[in-house]
């Protein structure tokens, strides 16, 4: 089968490699749609989490390995054991894997597993014709969700998820910097809560007429101080709750100046800098950081949301490219124009 394989930073090939095989507990999907991940593109250029000289901690790989985790597909072949799945299931997966019996594994919390990985990333991924996922992560697409719109559900889940660790929105006036896909999904995640206004903070006009359109507030930071933007619109008060997804000290710092007392920070960016955090700002208003790590069983919500139409799936995806296009016009395109694509997907056809 054809795939997409890391060997290196930038040095990503389209190979043709050995179709995986259901092992006991796992199915084998026939992927049709992958989506390109920040996470994906931080591999592309470094610094990279796919191990290259240790092996990973619970799933042993080292590089080469096949990339992505946002996928869609079809079930084509079942694993022994697996129980309420057949080929031909329609579905999505999260592509989280952990070990099941680590403290956090045994309470549900998956995502903070003591020995994390990532499909893709630790483990050959969802870039090419066949990937191989455990039954216990995939999720059933409703028939009035398309295959194309099924691959947003996954990034899409981790606003969800991270509105839930915050206990909530409803009634808050909430900031969101950093426009992309988490950014968004904050957005909608955070509507769908009913939270009280929601500001959406980014660079240039393009993700304007889609946040207006959902119901928020949208600056462009081109025009002037989101600080005095903030208090203005909020008669002084400030934010309850600011979400940052962009991953910058700068990002941060607004985010910090723009919270009330007692306020919430929500920080979602992966930062290849480590961040200088003034913890006085904190502890002189009692202001409170919060984190959030991907999703645990949010992509069924994401999904229904999809299927009713809350989230407008079809306008967050900017592009769709192939497989055999993935170097040129996917990593480099995003590395050239990130901020002109909301989620880049790949048709792989299966
Ligand atoms: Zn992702
Ligand atoms: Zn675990």
């Amino acid at each position: 089968m054809k795939a997409a394989v890391w060997h290196g930073h930038r040095d990503v090939r389209i190979e043709e490699v050995n179709r995986p095989a259901a092992s006991t507990g796992h199915v084998v999907v026939s992927v049709r749609y992958a989506g390109i991940c920040g996470t994906d593109r931080h591999e592309y250029v470094g610094p990279n989490f796919i191990p290259v000289e240790k092996p990973h901690r619970l799933t042993g790989k080292t590089a080469p390995l096949i990339m992505g985790h946002e996928f869609s597909g079809v079930i084509d072949e079942v694993g022994e054991g697996v129980v309420g799945w057949k080929s031909g299931d329609r579905v999505t997966a999260n592509g989280t894997l952990s070990c099941g019996q680590c403290e956090a594994c045994r309470s549900g919390r998956y995502n903070v597993c003591s020995k994390l990985g990532f499909l893709g990333v630790s483990l050959n991924g969802a870039f090419a014709e066949y990937v191989e996922v455990e039954a216990a992560r995939l999720f059933s697409i409703p028939d009035t969700v398309s295959l194309r719109e099924a691959v947003l559900a996954e990034p899409l889940a981790c606003g969800i998820h991270a509105t839930k660790i915050l206990g909530g929105v409803q009634g808050q006036d909430v900031i969101v910097t950093g426009p992309g896909i988490i950014g968004l999904g904050v957005f909608f995640a955070a509507k769908q809560d009913k939270a009280r206004n929601i500001w959406v903070m980014g660079l240039g006009k393009e993700r304007q007429s889609l946040v207006e359109s959902g119901g928020g507030v949208y600056f462009d930071l081109n025009d002037g101080d989101p600080v005095r933007a903030v208090a203005d619109w909020s008669e002084g008060r400030l934010a309850d709750v600011a979400y940052e997804c962009v991953g910058s000290q700068t990002a941060l710092d607004g985010c910090v100046s723009m919270l009330k007392p007692g306020g919430k920070l929500m920080v979602m960016g992966v930062f290849e800098k480590p961040p200088l955090l003034r913890m006085n700002d904190f502890q002189e208003g009692e202001r409170r950081l919060f984190t959030s790590q991907a999703h645990t069983d949010e992509i069924a919500e994401a999904l229904k949301r999809i299927a009713s139409g809350q989230i407008p799936a079809q306008r967050l995806i900017t592009r769709e490219i192939t497989l055999d296009s993935l170097v040129r016009d996917g990593f480099e395109e995003l590395l050239l124009h990130g901020d002109r694509h909301i989620k880049m997907i790949i048709d792989i056809g299966g």
